[in-house]
């Protein structure tokens, strides 16, 4: 039987996530198809809207004030401040008590695994007992089986960052003895036995040595084993966000697609989009191409949403011919000279981390010439070009405001 929707989401990120339920909170129905996980589950749960700007000034203290400073390509720019207040609004609509945050347009200051300190607009719960803006001093504990965090050096980097507390970082024996590269979900799994829980505590006490807040690394999972640790030690416990993976990152995931079963939106994952059909004037998408096990199906929809993510996510491909965007072809600026893609510093300015559509004021993919490539098709999230999310620490806005003006644009049109 033909698949026919109003609104056709392609990807299941935070940005097509987000754009699904705007559209059918507009009535439409509502399909979003995804190929692979996203890039939630590597990311650290933490919901950045502005952290630098471009130029590296920073660490920014209100967002929303230092929007004007964006250019003009900025995809905030594009959409609005009011776009990006709303996006957070319905990001706190969807994680509701899981997330803190929202009481200020404030960042907040995470630490992370590496040490350092990191502006976020959002953060789970877990994370709060552990912000940097709070005096308590702090003994960070890390696993002689998780090599990935290393809770001496990152207590290091804390104090060299000149942090308003004192920081230890001790590694201590896990309670279970699991294989050296045991996945972060057994440790988690480990922790839920009372036991364990029991030992590790029992493990950091000798360590205290005045702390007054114990972070572990974000594997703790349930709020009660988080809970009892803290009974346990007599301090308030938190999370400290790392990865990938990340538990954080794959319980927000998680979180989202409960709410689209909650809003009626069809799912189908595992599945690629590899192409599209157009009308006779080429300027409206009729259908998208999905390949079920080699052969290729039609999605037809009246509206469609481009959300499949930048360089990370494929939603952006290169090779030695240049940049392209696999499924519409939209354009792509780029610069013929691949070494003119990159900078010579590491963290210099590479222009490869800003690759991505040029959004018309609606979101949809224009040309070299500014002219709207297809009238019912939109985008979001980072294959959007124009921000350095990575530097700008702007991933999850970027990915917030774009997926709701897409998605709610797309449901209107209807
Ligand atoms: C390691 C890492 C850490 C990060 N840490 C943070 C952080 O701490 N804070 C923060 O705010 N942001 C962070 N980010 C960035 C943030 O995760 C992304 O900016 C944001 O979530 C991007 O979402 P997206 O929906 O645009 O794309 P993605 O999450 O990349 O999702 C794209 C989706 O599209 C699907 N897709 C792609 N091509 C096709 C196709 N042809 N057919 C069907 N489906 C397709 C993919 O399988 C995927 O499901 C991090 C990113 C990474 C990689």
């Amino acid at each position: 039987m033909p698949i026919s929707e109003d609104v056709v989401v392609i990807g299941g990120g935070l940005s097509g996530g987000v754009a699904a339920l705007m559209a059918a909170r507009t009535g439409a129905s509502v399909r979003l198809i995804s190929h692979k996980e996203s890039t939630l589950r590597h990311a650290s749960g933490l919901i950045d809207v502005l952290g630098y700007l471009p130029d590296g000034t920073g660490p920014i203290v209100n967002p929303f004030d230092a929007l004007d400073e964006l250019p003009n390509e900025h995809p905030y720019s594009v959409v609005g401040e009011t776009a990006v207040r709303e996006g957070l609004t319905i990001f706190d609509e969807i994680v509701g008590e899981m997330y803190a945050g929202g009481h200020t347009d404030t960042n907040a200051l995470v630490p992370t695994q590496g040490g350092t300190v990191k502006p976020t607009a959002r953060y789970p719960q877990s994370v709060a007992a552990g912000l940097a803006s709070d005096e308590r001093d702090m003994l960070l504990v890390g696993f002689e089986a998780l090599s990935d965090f290393d809770a001496p050096l990152a207590a290091e980097h804390l104090a060299a960052a000149g942090v308003p507390f004192e920081t230890q970082g001790v590694t201590v024996q896990f309670p279970e003895d699991l294989r050296d590269d045991a996945r972060i979900t057994r440790f988690a799994t480990a922790l839920e036995r009372d036991s364990n829980t029991r030992a590790l505590a029992d493990a950091v006490e000798s360590h205290l040595d005045g702390a007054e807040r114990v972070g572990f690394p974000a594997l703790l999972s349930k709020d009660t084993v988080r809970s009892e640790l803290g009974t346990r030690l007599g301090k308030p416990v938190f999370e400290i966000p790392g990865g990938p993976p990340s538990l954080l990152g794959l319980e927000l995931a998680e979180r989202l697609f409960e709410t689209l079963d909650e809003a009626g939106v069809h799912i189908s994952s595992g599945v690629p989009v590899v192409g599209h059909e157009t009308d006779g004037n080429d300027e409206r998408v009729t259908a998208v191409l999905v390949d079920r096990n080699g052969q290729t199906h039609p999605y037809h929809a009246e509206q469609f949403v481009l959300a499949t993510g930048g360089l990370v996510g494929k939603g952006i491909d290169t090779d030695r011919d240049g940049v392209t965007e696999p499924i519409f072809d939209c354009y792509i600026p780029h610069s013929e000279d691949r070494y003119d893609w990159f900078s010579n510093e590491a963290f210099g300015d590479h222009s490869f981390a800003r690759f991505g559509i040029v959004p018309s004021e609606g979101l949809q993919p224009t040309d070299a010439n500014g002219e709207i490539e297809f009238e019912n098709v939109r985008a979001a999230g980072s294959v959007v070009g124009g921000a350095d999310i990575a530097s700008e620490k702007s991933g999850s806005g970027v990915s917030l405001a774009t997926g709701l003006i897409a998605g709610r644009n797309a449901g209107e049109a209807i």
